[in-house]
């Protein structure tokens, strides 16, 4: 039998690649984004009551009534603005559902969809899923400033949606007040919908704020707001996070949701209705990540790499081209295979596989992973390498 791939260029995610090569070297792993820390026992032991109590079966469509509400509170408390618990949210298998789930409920073919590249690996391939087509726009290393006026020109009768991470995965940007009023003007302006993911919502450094597209009334009136639990409570296994949207747009995502997954782990949803009553749970987590960001920056001060320190995320971007001119798949593969530390090149993030020399490391690491990674780190150079 013959068929045409819906996806032809799509092969395994570097995430696969890496983590499978990290295991076979028996490499430390800093490659892809998750902490090799538990969760809090606390918040297994909800589970387990949540189980033991008899939350087994299927969860209401939408998610767990009791989750939705304390959602809600968490983010009217950060960021002022109200989603009604009843039409205006829904919690999902995790930031890839939501993402899946909102482009599939809104794009349709030929739409065309503005992505800021390097841009998180699912964005790209839902799109051409369901008939868009994706439109870069690139930032630039060092900063990953977003150019506003290239994003304008990007623009087309046919752009749908534009897609932002802030903070921003691979590069640790963290978007502005001035950034996310641009983006409400030019959403606006053109009636754009807009996908905020806002993964790492709760790790933000140096006491700035993040600033959610629910914090611009007008940009919350079109835009898809899509979180993950695994970030902020260091279980990513265990996928549960959930999308935000103003009620018009998330009946559709709801149609959409109903025949996908319908609804999503019950007795997780239940742990989580309680643990989120405790709002210190999820506010000490940028101190905590900034500790460890700062740490690891300290360890490798004296290596050849060069860094900006991250803004948000459990990633830190390293330049590595005070130690060799390789390319930056090259790079970590023999950085990888013959030092025993897995990262991720950002080449892979860019359309085009543009270059800067940068890989990713993931600091969501105990600090003992942290210091063995940084001896390795700290004795490569041209001559070692
Ligand atoms: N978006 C970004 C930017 C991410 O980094 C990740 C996880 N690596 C996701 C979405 C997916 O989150 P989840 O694991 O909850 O599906």
């Amino acid at each position: 039998m013959t068929f045409t791939s819906k996806l032809p260029e799509i092969t395994p995610s570097i995430f696969s690649v890496m983590g499978k090569m990290a295991v076979d070297y028996n490499a430390i792993n800093l490659s892809q984004g998750f902490p090799n820390f538990p969760s809090d026992p606390a918040l297994i032991a909800l589970v387990d009551k949540a189980m033991q109590n008899g939350f087994n079966q299927y969860a209401p469509m939408a998610g767990v009534m009791e989750l939705r509400k304390e959602i809600v509170k968490m983010v009217y408390k950060q960021h002022s603005h109200q989603y009604n618990p009843e039409t205006e949210i829904t919690i999902t298998a995790g930031a890839t559902q939501a993402i899946f789930t909102a482009i599939a409920s809104v794009i349709k073919k030929d739409d065309e969809v503005i992505i800021l590249t390097p841009a998180y690996d699912c964005y790209a391939p839902t799109i051409e899923i369901f008939g868009g087509k994706v439109v870069p726009v690139q930032l630039y290393a060092p900063d990953y400033d977003v150019n506003w006026e290239a994003v304008k020109e990007s623009l087309s009768s046919k752009t749908k949606m534009i897609i932002i991470n802030n903070p921003h995965n691979p590069s640790g940007k963290l978007f502005s007040e001035e950034d996310m009023e641009r983006l409400s003007e030019i959403a606006n302006d053109n009636e754009l919908l807009v996908l905020s993911d806002e993964v790492y919502e709760h790790i933000v450094f140096d006491k700035k704020e993040h600033q959610s597209a629910a914090r611009f009334p007008d940009l919350a009136s079109r835009t898809f707001i899509t979180a993950s639990f695994g970030k902020t409570f260091h279980n990513t296994g265990w996928k549960m996070g959930y999308c935000l949207a103003p009620e018009i747009l998330m009946n559709e995502f709801q149609k959409v949701h109903q025949f996908n997954v319908f609804c999503v782990n019950h007795p997780i949803q239940k742990a989580l209705a309680t643990y989120l009553k405790t709002p210190e749970n999820y506010k000490q987590l940028s101190g905590f990540y900034q500790q460890k960001r700062d740490l690891f920056l300290r360890l490798i001060k004296d290596s050849k790499f060069k860094a900006i320190p991250s803004g948000g995320t459990y990633f830190q971007l390293l330049d590595y081209s005070g130690i060799s001119d390789l390319g930056d798949v090259d790079f970590a593969e023999r950085l990888l295979k013959t030092h025993g530390v897995a990262t991720i090149p950002t080449s892979v993030f860019n359309v085009g596989n543009l270059d800067f020399k940068q890989i990713r490391v993931c600091f969501a690491k105990t600090n003992e992973t942290l210091e063995e990674a940084a001896k390795i780190l700290n004795k490569l150079s041209e001559s070692t390498f």
